[in-house]
C-alpha cells in the first residue's frame, strides 16, 4: 500500500463533525460586525516579507522566529501572513481607503506562525479582527471593545472572559519611559533571565510581560508606564475608562500589558480567560496611530483587535455553549426501484425550489428499504420521504417521521411543503 501523507504539524483539518460549530461562530460574528456597520475586507494570504518586518517590528517573537518565509520562483521573499493588521493597512493605503476617510473594517481567515503546537496554539490558526481608520478619539476605542463584548454576550460566555486595558502613551512618552525602565532593569540584571536580558537591549517594554515568576517580581516594582503618559494620552485613556464605565463594561487596568507587536500606542487591551490553561488570551488589540504612515501612507489614526477563533471555539466547547449539530439534512428522499429514480429526484428538486432553506438529501446508489432508512438516520434526517412505483403512479409521496412515533402518511406531492412544514416545526 502507498504511504499515506499527513497534514503539516500544527495545521488542523476541520472535519464535518466540527465545521458546523465553526459556521455557527462565524455567522454570529458576521451578524455582530454588520450590526455595527463594519464592512469586510479580504486580502491575500501571502505578502511581501518586508510588510511584516516593517509593521510588526524586527525584534518581536513573530518576526524573529515565527514567520513562514520563503522565496518564490522570482527570488522574491514572501511570507504567509502571521496576522491581519499589516495587510489591512497595506491594502488600505494601496487602494486609497484610508487617506482623509473613516473606515470600519473586519476580516476573518487563516494566519500562520511557526510556534510549538499545543492546545490553543497552532501553526495555521484563524483570526477574526476589526480595523478602524481615521478615527482618533476614545469613542472608537470604546466601540471596538463593546463590539467584542457583544460577542461574549451572544455566545453566553461573558462571565468567563475578563478585560484588561492599558495605555502605552505616545511614541515620544514611551521613548522617555523606556530609558527609565532600562535604568531600573539594569539595576536588577542579576534577577533577569536570558530572554529578558536580550529584550532589555532590543525591546525593553517586552520585559514587562515576561511569564517568568522571578522576572515578574522585579517587574512588579518597576516604574509604571501609566505614570509616564503624555497629557493627551492620559486624557484619552480617562475618556475610554469613562465610556466603558458608562456602558457597564468591567475591566482591570493592567500597567504591565504591553502586547507583543511594535505598532501599538495609547490604548491596548486583552480579553483573557482562566478556562483554557496557558493560552488564555482570546482577543487582543489596541490603537496603532503610527502604522499607516510607517507603511507609506498619509498619517491616519487606527484602532483594531484580533480574536483567535480556535481559542473561542475551544472556550465554547469547554463551557458547553455550543453543539456540534452535524446533521446533514432534515429530509431524506428514498426511492425503491430503478424506475422511480427520476420521479424521486423531481420531488427533491421541487422541494428545494419551494423551500430553499430546507436541507433535502436524495438517496443515491439504490439498495433495499432498510438500507435506505439507515442512511436517512445517519444523515440526521427528521423525516423520510418514501417513493415507490405506487406513489409515483398516483403522484404521491409517503412521509415517515423518523424521530418520534408519528404515523406514516401518504400525501399528494403538491401538499408536501405544507405537510412537512408542520412536521419540521414539531
Ligand atoms: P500569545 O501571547 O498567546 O502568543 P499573541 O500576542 O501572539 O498571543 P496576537 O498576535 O495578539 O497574539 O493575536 C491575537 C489572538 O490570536 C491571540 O489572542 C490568540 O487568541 C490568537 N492566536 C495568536 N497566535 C495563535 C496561535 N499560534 N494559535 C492559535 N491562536 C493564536
Ligand atoms: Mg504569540
Amino acid at each position: 500500500m502507498a504511504k499515506t501523507i499527513q497534514a503539516i504539524r500544527g495545521m488542523n483539518d476541520c472535519l464535518p463533525t466540527e465545521s458546523g460549530k465553526w459556521q455557527q461562530v462565524e455567522a454570529t460574528i458576521r451578524q455582530v460586525v454588520a450590526s455595527y456597520g463594519y464592512q469586510e475586507i479580504r486580502t491575500p494570504i501571502v505578502e511581501s516579507t518586508d510588510l511584516f518586518k516593517r509593521s510588526i517590528g524586527e525584534v518581536t517573537d513573530i518576526v524573529e522566529k515565527e514567520m513562514y518565509t520563503f522565496e518564490d520562483r522570482n527570488g522574491d521573499s514572501l511570507t504567509l501572513r502571521p496576522e491581519g493588521t499589516a495587510s489591512a493597512v497595506r491594502a488600505g493605503n494601496e487602494h486609497g481607503l484610508i487617506y482623509n476617510q473613516q473606515q470600519r473594517l473586519w476580516y476573518m481567515g487563516p494566519m500562520f506562525r511557526h510556534e510549538r503546537p499545543q492546545k490553543g496554539r497552532y501553526r495555521q490558526f484563524h483570526q477574526f479582527g476589526v480595523e478602524t481608520y481615521g478615527l482618533e478619539s476614545a469613542d472608537i476605542d470604546a466601540e471596538v471593545i463593546l463590539l467584542s463584548a457583544r460577542l461574549w454576550k451572544l455566545f453566553g460566555i461573558e462571565d468567563a472572559v475578563s478585560l484588561q486595558i492599558n495605555s502605552l502613551g505616545s511614541n515620544e512618552a514611551r521613548q522617555a519611559y523606556k530609558q527609565t525602565l532600562i535604568d531600573y532593569l539594569s539595576a536588577h540584571k542579576s534577577q533577569l533571565d536570558e530572554d529578558s536580558l536580550r529584550r532589555l537591549e532590543s525591546n525593553p517594554l517586552r520585559v514587562l510581560d515576561s511569564k517568568n515568576p522571578q522576572v515578574q517580581e522585579v517587574v512588579a516594582n518597576a516604574p509604571s508606564l501609566l505614570d509616564h503618559l503624555d497629557e493627551e494620552s492620559e486624557a484619552h485613556f480617562k475618556k475610554l475608562c469613562e465610556l466603558l464605565d458608562a456602558a457597564g463594561i468591567r475591566y482591570e487596568v493592567n500597567p504591565k500589558l504591553v502586547r507583543g507587536l511594535d505598532y501599538y500606542n495609547r490604548t491596548v487591551f486583552e480579553w483573557v480567560t482562566d478556562s483554557l490553561g496557558a493560552q488564555g488570551t482570546v482577543c487582543a488589540g489596541g490603537r496603532y496611530d503610527g502604522l499607516v504612515e510607517q507603511l507609506g501612507g498619509k498619517a491616519a489614526p487606527a484602532v483594531g483587535f484580533a480574536l483567535g477563533l480556535e481559542r473561542l471555539v475551544l472556550l465554547l466547547e469547554t463551557l458547553d455553549k455550543i453543539e456540534a449539530n452535524d446533521a446533514a439534512a432534515e429530509i431524506y428522499v428514498t426511492a425503491m426501484g430503478d424506475d422511480t429514480l427520476a420521479y424521486a429526484s423531481q420531488v427533491a428538486e421541487t422541494l428545494r425550489d419551494q423551500k430553499p432553506a430546507w436541507r433535502v438529501m436524495l438517496h443515491c446508489g439504490g439498495g433495499n428499504f432498510k438500507k435506505q432508512l439507515k442512511r436517512a438516520d445517519k444523515a440526521g434526517a427528521v423525516v423520510a420521504l418514501l417513493i415507490g412505483s405506487d406513489e409515483m403512479a398516483a403522484g404521491q409521496v409517503s412521509v415517515k417521521p423518523l424521530r418520534n412515533n408519528g404515523e406514516q402518511i401518504t400525501v399528494a406531492a403538491t401538499e408536501l411543503p405544507q405537510v412537512l412544514t408542520g412536521m419540521l416545526a414539531g
